[in-house]
């Protein structure tokens, strides 16, 4: 399947994208090599040698301790051989779980791979989301310490999240997720055969992270349109086409695992991790699901769990969502809303995260953390009335244009179906229940200043709990 902007073209996509409104210009972005190809894995060396300027030496390669499988061989070790064999010395750093049995993106993490990294040591990492966003936040912070580039090279083990075009970072903060600024890779590396041979619930998952669009990009432009948002740009829409038709036409080969699959896949994953890099912004892929999400992660975090599948979370939190601006879309009159009553009192909301927050997190870090973002959010809301009178005043073409930004719950589900991804809430591994989704769904617009469709429905005093249970039915 051929796309619109192919990553993989480097510099013929690096020309034609500096042609979309919104680009921005003048940012020099060190990510020049991106290569999706069958056999990637045995360019590793020569790619690693031409952008750390040297043929061999030492290198830091940075991995979790789960194994992986390429074809016949042990993934891992095999890596490790090709850069043995072209004249490369691995220096291995292994980045233990804790005792949920995972990895996570924190800062004892990061900082025990940054206390590795030495200035003319090139560092490569071979995994997945959380391997990445370790080992790109390390040699960011080591290079704004030190004032020196690393060069650092990712070796993309799953088609599962955005995060290897990101030059931003999620860490746990106290336990919440924040997104921090980070770097780029230099170069990218997705051997197909890897992709191929990764777990398919990650691969589902990556389908189901790129769904978010059809509600992070409404949320985007209402957050935009009520003076919430300054970063707001055409950008993502344009780069990344239209997901549901792409991904329709390109759900078997997907599902079947075929190397055409995995490579359109990863393009639309790195499309969707530079859609938002290049607008500094996570919003045009995080709106009200990825919130939810993140509070679902707070809950089992909290609890000692493990985490669910990133984009498959967010792909059912999408599912409510996209559900609830149907409804929103479908019901909402503007000529009703008292304006007086949408700017609630901060001790009452403060009372109220503290409160809520505290189930999860009896010490209050969680809810203060909550509290500290959304205060902003709060006194940014009262700020921009008239922004909110304006948007009152033009709902009729304001609603056109988030009809067409948004997917209805149904097609969400129709690509989920077809790539053979979870569905259910219950089918997520560990499973969330309604009681934990509906915390999320309620409560999820108190933990970030970033305005969505849930902050509206507080503001609004839409009744949720009604709406609850008209959207739950469709992953429950
Ligand atoms: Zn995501």
């Amino acid at each position: 399947m051929n796309l619109r902007y192919d990553p993989a073209d480097n510099e013929k996509f690096w020309s034609e994208i500096q042609q979309i409104p919104g680009y921005p210009g003048g940012e020099d972005i060190p990510l020049k090599t991106i290569l999706i190809e069958a056999g990637a894995l045995f360019q590793l060396p020569q790619v690693l040698s031409s952008v750390a300027g040297k043929q061999m030496g030492e290198v830091l390669t940075v991995m979790d301790a789960t194994p992986m499988r390429r074809g016949a061989d042990d993934l891992k070790p095999l890596v490790l051989e090709v850069l043995r064999q072209a004249g490369w010395t691995p220096r291995t750093v292994i980045l233990e779980a804790d005792e949920s049995g995972q990895v996570h993106t924190d800062m004892p993490q990061i900082e025990a791979v940054k206390a590795r990294i030495e200035a003319s040591l090139p560092v490569v990492s071979i995994g997945s989301g959380v391997v990445t966003d370790i080992a790109k936040h390390a040699c960011y912070l080591f290079e704004r310490q030190t004032g020196r580039h690393v060069t650092y090279i990712v070796y993309q083990t799953a088609n599962s999240v955005s995060a290897y075009t990101s030059n931003m970072a999620p860490v746990f903060m106290d336990g919440v997720k924040r997104t921090l600024p980070s770097r780029y890779p230099d170069a990218l590396i997705c051997d197909l055969e890897t992709l191929r041979d990764a777990p398919y619930e990650m691969t589902a998952a990556g389908v189901g992270d790129l769904l978010a669009a059809f509600s992070s990009f409404p949320d985007w432009y209402l957050a935009h349109r009520l003076g919430m948002d300054s970063q707001y740009s055409m950008l993502p829409f344009e780069l990344m086409g239209r997901l549901d038709e792409i991904f329709l036409a390109c759900a078997d080969e997907i599902r079947n695992r075929s190397l055409a699959g995995m490579a359109v896949l990863a393009k639309l994953i790195h499309l969707g991790g530079l859609s938002m890099s290049l607008t500094h912004a996570t919003a045009p892929l995080s709106g009200y699901e990825h919130v939810i999400s993140h509070t679902l992660d707070l809950i089992h975090e909290t609890a000692g769990k493990p985490l669910a599948q990133h984009g498959s979370q967010v792909a059912l939190a999408g599912v409510l969502c996209t559900s609830a601006y149907q409804i929103f879309l479908e019901e909402f009159e503007p000529e009703q809303v008292n304006i007086e009553q949408c700017y609630p009192n901060p001790e009452q909301m403060k009372a109220l995260i503290l409160g809520e927050f505290s189930q999860l997190d009896p010490s209050g870090k969680a809810g203060e953390e909550c509290w500290s973002d959304y205060r902003i959010k709060l006194e940014n809301w009262s700020k921009e009335r008239d922004r909110l009178e304006d948007v009152l005043a033009h709902w009729s073409s304001i609603r056109r244009d988030l009809r067409s930004m948004y997917r209805p719950p149904d097609t969400v589900l129709k690509i989920l179906k077809a790539v053979a991804a979870p569905l259910r809430f219950a089918e997520l591994e560990p499973p969330v229940t309604e009681t934990a989704a509906k915390f999320a769904f309620f409560n999820a617009p108190l933990t970030r200043r970033r305005l969505t469709l849930g902050d509206l429905l507080i503001f609004f005093g839409w009744e949720r709990e009604r709406l609850w249970q008209r959207i739950w039915k469709w992953v429950a």
